[in-house]
């Protein structure tokens, strides 16, 4: 008789439970090391695995999916659509976190010593992340300085740096712009040979999600070792400390999610969202063991067309930018962090301080990279663009991986929602 084995996200949901409690023991035994040089290599693995295809992937896949449109003013009009409806979930998110923030007010609950005690413990960790910062903004002189990066000079150096999407889907798409614009029939060979491509990169992503319950066991296991050390009480005290900001940040995360993406679904897309939530959940929970949409990528792309029915020629274009721009989950986050950090350091916002947040968390996001802790380097820009001295990211250093995992889910969620409603829409048109 043929063994039935479980379905794949049943596998990947065992494996992240049992990562959490192997973690936990490990710790509780004092095994940590044992985790970190045997366990650790196989999430590291699997990671690699997934950011290995990202490129290959979103080069092969945009170019079969614009070279098959038929004319270029439809992939205009879906363009266009798709970044105004990703600017405006962002927007929406950040005053979301805002308002939730603004009631909530965790900063104020915070007590003077235990400020100072977080501060002291993180402030060298907190040092380096805020000279990568200075970096970026250092950088980037111009204001229009990131639409310029858009544009590679060398399309191997961006290929070859799979934080640089942006540059790749500029080429990809100018290249299948292309082959559509060429002679009819000159470019047959060619637009086979992507689709052909394309079918053998699923085929690979299909062999790396097999990986992927060992992976997540593996990488969950790691990251409680690595966040609590030896001491699992001094983590769970820090992370009691800040309460009720990550539970702030968790409950607006989750209205985005539920009230926000279920409503737009509902009146954009007519989908039922327990439905739609209910066929991403692979992602998510894969969302949430990496901390990266770029990682996830690949697995958005192939849960989106095949459990959605989402075409290629939608999610090849819309799921790479949104990895890239829509992070719908760290702006959030970040609005909800600033408010936090200068609440506790006792500085008082004033309204156009709010607006400023509002635009800033919105460009912050944009340019966060779809990698883990991204978010919080890009924290940066928005506390600096209200004068709250960026040392104060120590007061939320602690939780902030934890948080990370949890905004990453949201970011991808929400890249797959706006995908769904672009393929509603196109459909009418
Ligand atoms: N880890 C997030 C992502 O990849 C970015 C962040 O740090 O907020 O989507």
């Amino acid at each position: 008789m043929e063994k039935k084995s479980l379905p794949l996200h049943t596998k990947i949901l065992l494996g992240m439970l049992l990562g959490t409690g192997v973690g936990f023991l490990a710790i509780l035994l004092n095994l940590g090391p044992i985790i970190t040089n045997w366990v650790k290599p196989l999430g590291s693995i699997f990671l690699n695995l997934l950011k290995l295809i990202a490129v290959p992937l979103v080069f092969v896949s945009l170019v079969s999916g614009v070279s098959n449109l038929k004319d270029t003013a439809s992939f205009k009009r879906m363009g266009l659509k798709t970044l105004l409806i990703y600017f405006t979930t962002t927007v929406l998110a950040v005053v979301l976190g805002l308002t939730t923030v603004n009631i909530i007010r965790p900063g104020k609950s915070f007590s003077p010593e235990k400020r100072e005690q977080l501060k002291a413990k993180f402030a060298e960790n907190v040092g380096k992340k805020a000279e990568a910062a200075k970096e970026t903004i250092d950088s980037k002189q111009s204001p229009l300085q990131f639409i310029v990066d858009i544009v590679p000079v060398n399309i191997f150096k961006s290929a070859s740096d799979n934080t640089q999407m942006l540059p790749v889907i500029f080429f990809a798409v100018l290249f299948g712009i292309a082959i559509v614009m060429s002679p009819h029939g000159q470019t047959e060979t060619l637009k086979n040979f992507f689709i052909e491509m394309n079918t053998v990169i699923l085929k690979i992503i299909d062999f790396i999600m097999e990986f992927a319950p060992y992976g997540v066991f593996a990488l969950l296991a790691s990251l409680i070792v690595d966040f609590a050390g030896d001491n699992i009480s001094d983590a769970i005290s820090l992370f009691s400390a800040l309460g009720i900001y990550s539970l702030n940040v968790l409950l607006a995360l989750a209205i985005m999610v539920y009230v926000v993406y279920g409503t737009i679904l509902k009146v954009l897309a007519k989908k039922n969202y327990m439905d739609f939530f209910r066929s991403i959940i692979p992602v998510q929970m894969l969302a949430f063991s990496t901390s990266s949409s770029a990682a996830t990528l690949p697995v958005t792309m192939e849960y989106c067309e095949k459990d959605l029915g989402i075409p290629h020629r939608v999610t090849s274009f819309v799921l790479p930018v949104g990895a890239t721009v829509n992070m719908d989950g760290t702006s959030l986050y970040q609005t909800v962090a600033t408010v936090f950090i200068a609440d506790a350091l006792g500085i008082d916002l004033t309204l156009s301080d709010q607006m400023t947040i509002v635009f800033t968390a919105v460009l912050a996001s944009v340019g966060s990279a779809a990698v883990p802790g991204a978010g919080m380097v890009m924290l940066v820009i928005v506390l600096n663009s209200i004068g709250v001295p960026i040392e104060g990211i120590t007061l939320i250093f602690a939780v902030d991986r934890i948080l990370d995992m949890f905004r990453t889910t949201v970011n991808v969620t929400g890249d797959i929602v706006v995908a769904t409603i672009i393929n509603e829409t196109e459909k009418e048109e």
